[in-house]
């Protein structure tokens, strides 16, 4: 990776944050891109979206801003949002963080007129940059240094910033997953220390940091060496997934899969409660624990039974079922091309795919109600295991053959 000196790195900012920080200038404040985004720009990556930082008060903001649609997102903590060109940038007042009592929230914030006042309430070194073109990078913690060297160091003193708040625990374990870094000795060692202190952290703000982390590319990395940090999150995912990670050459590339995985050693009741500890949606919660009751199944050894297991789920669920099977050591091979050859001619697998439908039936005199949908189940039995081909009339006449008295 090849990076400039701080005076000479030139970052290309995008116009619609220049023009945002050119009109700051103009009346007289300072204005910087500041935290991830310089990061990513420093390392060629494309940053998600561009912050901002400025020594003007919200109040002088929004005259600043007069002319700008503006959200005053978190007027209390000195974040506006500011739309130009149609896109929302947070601008932020220069910060400090006052006291924490509960891991998590500073008693107070106060604002201030000096840059480097708030990028040391900053997390990481790497994320405490601020850039803009008149100035170059502002780097007062190594941040450049530390992307060379691979590393997420904490912002002064490690045990103390996790103890102010301790989500920056696991966002240590998240950068160093995305980034594929190192995390640095004390600032490793102070998040063991602290681990703790995540029980105090909501479980929504978890869950978004751990989904990052099991999405990088450095995740199986991360979780085989801090799987004692993870065990305070979820002790039904991490507490021994040492071992099963071993067998684990690429990670799945769909979280709820990893979930998944992760899960499978569980009993159902555990593998719930994790969940909903965790706070994920119900719709992520049902595929997790769809994917963990499919994988106990028998892989089916033909196309019938594939077809008989593709019946009692959903098929958009399948591809993420054989990448469960394959994280887990399992082939896959011949139920894969079955499967393929299934949806690639629409198979009949589902009763809404047989060609009669419940109306039909009651035309042939079969009664209504439960006998039918029992009948279109056994119909679908039928198609599917060869007696029968799922043509309409063929079907009405088996279904006669079969249930008229
Ligand atoms: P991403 O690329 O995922 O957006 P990011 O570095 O921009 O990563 P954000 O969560 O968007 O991370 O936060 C923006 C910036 O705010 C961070 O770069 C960091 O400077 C600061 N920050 C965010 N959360 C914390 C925290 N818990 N403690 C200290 N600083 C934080
Ligand atoms: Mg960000």
């Amino acid at each position: 990776m090849k990076i400039n000196n701080n005076s000479d790195f030139k970052i290309e900012l995008p116009k619609y944050i220049k023009s945002l920080i050119d009109l700051l200038n103009s009346k007289g404040y300072e204005a910087y891109a500041v935290g991830g985004c310089v990061r990513d720009c420093v390392m060629g990556r494309l940053p998600n979206d561009f912050d901002m930082t400025t020594n003007a008060t919200p109040d002088e903001m929004l005259t600043v801003f007069c002319e700008y649609k503006v959200i005053e997102t978190g007027l209390k903590h000195g974040t506006l949002t500011v739309i130009s060109e149609n896109i929302p940038v947070e601008i932020t007042t220069y910060r400090v963080d006052g006291e924490y009592h509960d891991s998590r929230h500073p008693d107070k914030v106060y604002f201030t007129r000096n840059l480097k006042d708030d990028v040391s309430r900053r997390d990481f070194t790497v994320n405490a940059m601020a850039y803009n073109d008149k100035t170059g990078i502002v780097d007062f913690y190594g941040g450049i240094d530390d992307i060379k060297k691979k590393l997420i160091m904490a912002v002064g003193d490690a045990d103390k910033r996790f103890k102010e708040d301790a989500l920056r625990i696991i966002r240590a374990l998240r950068f160093a997953s995305v980034l594929g870094f190192d995390i640095e000795e004390k600032t490793a060692f102070a998040a063991s220390e602290n681990a703790e202190l995540l029980k105090n952290i909501s479980a929504e703000r978890i869950n978004v940091e751990l989904k990052k982390l099991l999405l990088g590319k450095n995740a199986i990395k991360i979780l085989k060496e801090h799987s004692d940090i993870l065990a305070f999150v979820s002790p039904e995912m991490f507490s021994s997934c040492t071992e099963k990670l071993k067998k684990l050459s690429t990670a799945p590339d769909d979280v709820n899969v990893f979930f998944a995985f992760l899960l499978t050693d569980s009993t159902e009741k555990e593998a719930n409660e994790a969940l909903s500890r965790l706070k994920f949606s119900n719709a992520e919660r049902k595929e997790i624990t769809e994917l963990l009751s499919l994988q106990k199944k028998d892989i089916p050894k033909n196309k019938i039974e594939m077809k008989f297991f593709i019946s009692e789920t959903y098929i958009e669920l399948i591809p993420k079922y054989f990448m469960l099977l394959s994280a887990l050591g399992k082939g896959t091979s011949s139920a894969e091309k079955y499967y393929a050859e299934i949806r690639d001619n629409k198979e009949c697998v589902y009763i809404s795919d047989l060609k009669v439908n419940g109306n039909d039936l009651s035309k042939t005199g079969i009664s209504k109600g439960e006998k039918i949908g029992q009948a279109l189940k056994f119909l679908l039995r039928a198609v599917i295991s060869g007696e029968v081909e799922n043509k309409k009339e063929e079907l009405l006449e088996f279904a006669k053959n079969n249930f008229l008295e």
